[in-house]
């Protein structure tokens, strides 16, 4: 690994509030989100209650969403 081309700059573990991570860029060394491309329709049309990832499965069952 070559650290020093971009210090400033490292792929690091996101993790959402509904308990989805997926790994991106970041200049911190961990982020918490607290919507990602998982459950960013159910938090379109929805008030953020989303403190457990079982919500969101229970609605994407409920509304047939994926
Ligand atoms: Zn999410």
């Amino acid at each position: 690994m070559k650290e020093a081309i971009h210090p400033k700059f490292q792929e690091v573990k996101v993790t959402c509030g509904c308990g989805n991570s997926f790994m991106s860029g970041s200049v911190k060394e961990e982020l918490r989100v607290d919507v990602c491309s998982k459950c960013h329709p159910f938090f379109t049309g929805q008030q953020r209650n989303m403190t457990a990832r079982g919500r969101i499965e229970q609605f994407n069952k409920r509304y047939g969403q994926k």
